[in-house]
């Protein structure tokens, strides 16, 4: 066997594949983000990061956000279709908008509006806190406002009023109804709005998100109903406000084809609006611009078979071509692109707090002389196992330790006979498991008997809270630990988290060509600091998270390089228990005061003396003000 290197902990994990340059790992086996400071471009270690902020104070789990990153995702879009138009004779331009519900934190928003300004990069907003949020941040008139969701008359006039500032505030039409609110308020305000119309594509697409694209989809027009609007919006002389038509076809797109035909249909439809006689001047193809997550280019759910420049020159070609025959001029091309914009920015790093082994159990000791038989004819076993026999190795395992457990249930095995028997069946199900490595076909009982064998590494986080679609849509997160990358991780673990859920786990992980079930660990003595880092979690992750078992936001903090300088920002303390309590509405003072109430009936009772109490009210203060997550 060749020795472990840092190429083989590459390869393992996938860096290099879904990394897209901007991780790595370095030569002292410690995963790296590549920042930029100036013109250099500097790897910065994780793992350093946090011993920085362990230093400081801060404990764990923390979320890691990474400004340039962010930075960077925004100029990559926008110069993929800059390029992609220059390539070409289109004559249109590229403005993206930044739907604000994939990552909503206010320090996202201000680093895209200052990020995206060279772009006239603008913002979608898909409900009326959204479109208040976005307002405070359109300092660039040549930007768009794209109003999408539900919107009653004060989402109206708040629109059309900033409409009158000169901003670029477009309302897209969901419903049908929502046409004549609109017009109804454009009236009474004498403010002529900028429309949208929302069409349902019928091309069906593919991922977790199909449904919200197609002809089932609960948002935008069909073709009838798009046909009425534009007669109302005759009929009513507001069709001269027509300018966008926008449409939707999922998030995550996994395939360019598919892609290529939704944007196919929507051109069509875009072409006739203007033959209608609508002013239409913008394109908008919506998000679904996909992440490779697990690094295989594939179109499988959680990657792509795309880059995104070919993404910006398929939609280009397709707009240009049916737009050209039909003689329409080219459109200003707007995506909504989320998820590819924010999913590299943040990184959530736990520690490991404990670990429960179920792999390389330790031998265990023989039986005594006197033990019953049956425990003899298990310890017998270890001495026949070869490759040839494991079948019936395992048979006999089985066999001998059910022997010894109806023994038990008779009274003729004592728990600690039994508790033997159960170490040495462990035993001998390890030495079987490890040796169908060499077998050509692995008998389906032998199989499952090494998903058995993986350990349970307990890990200071939840996911509940800090990577919730894991749970919900079983999405898969590039996994890896942080450090000690130059030695062979020789341990199988699945991730279970601290809250009180069989849920609360992650055992399912990238591989280049399958769906893992385990995660390559190293071994950790007890206590041993050991970091696993999640990666692309910048996207939904964060407010979609929930407080099962009241376990909160993480801390955060910004990190990037100035100066040859690694420099923390925007450092966020995660919620306190007090603060989780007050989101279920109880009053940690309340709450005080009725353990002091406890505390000082157990004085006068003399359970406690008065000394105590002020050392349990000291507890029971600090743990209630103190990190939800587990403390060192
Ligand atoms: C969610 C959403 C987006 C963002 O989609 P991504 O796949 O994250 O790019 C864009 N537009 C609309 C209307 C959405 O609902």
């Amino acid at each position: 066997m060749s020795k472990w290197s840092i190429n083989d902990a590459r390869d393992l994990y996938g860096v290099q594949r879904w990394g897209n340059g901007y991780f790595d790992i370095n030569d002292d086996g410690e995963a790296v983000v590549l920042l930029r400071d100036g013109e250099k471009e500097v790897p910065v270690s994780l793992q350093q990061i946090i011993e920085g902020l362990k230093e400081r104070g801060s404990a764990m789990p923390q979320l890691l956000r990474f400004r340039d990153l962010l930075d960077r995702r925004i100029e990559h879009l926008n110069e993929s279709f800059r390029s992609a138009i220059s390539e070409t004779s289109y004559q249109g331009e590229y403005r993206g908008v930044y739907p604000i519900k994939v990552n909503q934190q206010q320090q996202v928003i201000e680093e895209i509006s200052e990020f995206g300004k060279k772009y006239h990069y603008g913002l979608e907003a898909g409900s009326k806190p959204e479109l208040i949020a976005a307002l405070a941040y359109m300092h660039d008139p040549n930007a768009y406002l794209i109003c999408n969701g539900y919107k009653d008359d004060e989402f109206i006039d708040l629109a059309l009023r900033a409409v009158e500032m000169g901003i670029r505030v477009i309302l897209v039409l969901e419903m049908p109804s929502e046409l004549m609110a609109i017009i109804e308020r454009s009236k009474a305000l004498g403010i002529r709005p900028e429309l949208g119309i929302r069409f349902r594509l019928s091309t069906k697409s593919e991922g977790h998100w199909a449904e919200s694209g197609g002809d089932r989809s609960v948002f935008g027009l069909n073709s009838s109903q798009l046909i009425d609007a534009v007669d109302l919006l005759k009929a009513e002389g507001y069709l001269d406000c027509l300018k966008l038509f926008h449409y939707h076809q999922g998030s995550q797109l996994p395939n360019m084809r598919a892609i290529r035909e939704a944007a196919t249909e929507a051109v069509q439809v875009f072409v006739n609006l203007a033959q209608e006689g609508a002013p239409m001047e913008i394109l908008d193809m919506g998000g679904g611009l996909a992440v490779d997550y697990d690094g295989s280019h594939s179109n499988f759910h959680s990657s792509c078979n795309y880059t995104l420049k070919e993404y910006a020159s398929n939609l280009i070609e397709v707009v240009q071509k049916h737009c050209d025959l039909a003689d329409i001029p080219h459109p200003t091309l707007v995506t909504e692109s989320g998820r590819a914009i924010v999913a590299y920015y943040s990184v959530l790093i736990f520690n490991i707090l404990d670990v429960t082994k179920f792999s390389h159990p330790e031998e265990p000791d023989a039986p005594e002389k006197d033990a019953h038989e049956m425990l003899h004819n298990l310890w017998e076993i270890r001495n026949r196992i070869k490759v040839k026999n494991l079948q019936e190795c395992f048979n006999d395992a089985l066999f001998y330790r059910d022997q010894v457990r109806d023994l038990f249930r008779l009274g003729f095995v004592n728990l600690r006979e039994r508790s033997i028997a159960e170490k040495i069946y462990w035993y001998l199900c390890t030495t079987i498991a490890t040796q169908t490595a060499e077998l050509e076909h692995v008998p389906e009982d032998l199989q499952t008997l090494e998903s058995n064998l993986i350990d349970f590494y307990y890990a200071n986080f939840s996911v509940f809270q800090s990577l919730p679609d894991a749970w919900a849509i079983q999405q898969l997160f590039p996994i890896m630990p942080i450090h000690k990358l130059d030695q062979e991780p020789t341990e199988r673990a699945i991730l279970a988290d601290i809250t009180c859920d069989c849920d609360g786990k992650i055992d399912r992980f990238i591989d280049q060509d399958k769906v893992s079930t385990y995660l390559r660990v190293h071994k950790r003595e007890a206590h041993e600091e050991y970091n696993i880092g999640a990666f692309l979690v910048g996207a939904y992750q964060e407010t979609l998270g929930d407080l099962h078992n009241l376990l909160g936001d993480p801390h955060v903090v910004s990190v990037s390089m100035e100066n040859g300088q690694l420099t923390y920002t925007h450092e966020v303390e995660g919620d306190t228990v007090a603060d989780v309590l007050s989101y279920v509405e109880y009053s940690p003072k309340d709450l005080e005061k009725r353990f002091r109430g406890f505390a000082e009936n157990a004085v006068q009772k003399g359970t406690i003396s008065a000394k105590q109490r002020k050392i349990i009210m000291e507890a029971y203060k600090a743990g209630l003000h103190g990190y939800t997550y587990y403390e060192d």
